[in-house]
């Protein structure tokens, strides 16, 4: 194992897949040694920029991005939940 994958898989830190806010992916606290992954965020993200891409396909990659970006800070708190709760169940199943 590289030392990345020794923080990751063969260390005291625990890893909280949580939401947290829509400002960041993910914190770190050393004093609990604890790292806290938005996943919702990260998945709310992917989506709208896959979406952006089939609905705007001469679009480039930045464009794209922005345009995720964007939509997803415009977004409730609560349309977020909503949205990613049924990529949650599928992926609580198994689902890769
Ligand atoms: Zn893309």
């Amino acid at each position: 194992m590289n030392e990345f994958e020794v923080f990751l898989f063969d260390s005291e830190w625990d890893f909280e897949f949580c939401w947290t806010s829509k400002k960041t992916y993910g914190t770190i606290n050393p004093r609990k040694s604890l790292v806290k992954i938005n996943i919702r965020l990260m998945l709310i993200e992917t989506l709208y920029h896959e979406y952006y891409h089939t609905k705007y396909p001469s679009f480039d990659e930045s464009a794209i991005e922005r345009m995720a970006q964007t939509k997803v800070q415009s977004l409730s708190v609560s349309e977020i939940i909503r949205i990613t709760d049924k990529f949650v169940a599928y992926w609580g199943k198994g689902g890769e």
